[in-house]
């Protein structure tokens, strides 16, 4: 059965107390969860440390990174590794966020080594998949996000496939207040499902975890985890807010 999944990007934002104190609100609303149910939190690099003493003993709530450097080490000055992220008792790793594809000019060749990177330090990665306003506008987002995924992912053997989590987020809904409907959010998770099943198969496609990501708050959460094919949530504003991030847990935990 596959995993339901919450995670945490808060992005660049919060420094050590607040993100200390953001930790300890949430542990203290944290509802329990089923064995098939988790909680990731992505704070900024420097926070890892201290949010990794935080998480100590937790099983349901897991450290995740916001990014990792394609190289495994050498001279890239301000960058961190994949392994350095494991020292620090990363579990997850997004890669390919839309604001790391837009702004730091992150290619599919670059992601695919991103990805390997993750994976060979035993770390499980988020891969981000989504399409802008026009691609959307235009209908062909079917397409555009099949091509980010094959090129991101598709090297990869089936046995690794088990370790990378997929998160569908329109760049057009995230950050904006508009959410995709439950019905775009289920016909993309779909999608992808097939697109996996048709290279993997379909136990490989029925296991992978499938999470949307877009403006997703307490509000709409209990909707859109309903859907067959979404499987959870990333979050970015409201994983800023305890009692926000929280309304989103106890979401997938009434699942
Ligand atoms: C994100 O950036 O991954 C995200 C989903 O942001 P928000 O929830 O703020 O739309």
């Amino acid at each position: 059965m596959r995993k339901k999944i919450v995670a945490g990007n808060w992005k660049m934002n919060m420094d050590l107390t607040e993100g200390a104190e953001l930790v300890n609100e949430i542990f203290k609303g944290l509802p329990v969860l089923s064995e098939d149910k988790q909680v990731v939190i992505a704070p900024p690099y420097l926070h890892l440390t201290q949010t990794a003493s935080q998480l100590t003993g937790m099983i349901d709530v897991q450290l995740g990174a916001q990014n990792c450097h394609s190289e495994a080490s050498g001279a890239y000055t301000g960058e961190v590794s994949a392994s350095m992220l494991k020292s620090a008792e990363v579990a997850y790793v997004i890669i390919g966020h839309s604001e790391r594809r837009e702004y730091f000019k992150e290619d599919s060749t670059t992601l695919g080594k991103k990805v390997n990177q993750v994976l060979s330090n035993d770390m499980k990665v988020i891969f981000c998949c989504g399409e802008p306003l026009d691609i959307r506008d235009a209908g062909t987002q079917n397409t555009y996000v099949e091509g980010q995924i094959k090129e991101g992912l598709f090297h990869l053997p089936e046995s690794q496939l088990a370790n990378v989590v997929l998160a569908y987020e329109p760049i057009w809904a995230i950050g904006t207040g508009r959410t995709a409907t439950s019905a775009q959010a289920q016909d993309m998770h779909a999608h992808i499902r097939s697109v996996i099943a048709a290279q993997y198969g379909g136990d490989a496609a029925a296991n992978m975890t499938i999470l949307y990501g877009g403006s997703c708050k307490p509000s709409n959460a209990a909707e859109l985890f309903a859907c067959t094919d979404v499987d959870g949530g990333l979050i970015g504003g409201a994983s800023l807010k305890a009692a926000d991030f929280l309304g989103i847990i106890e979401a997938m935990a009434d699942l």
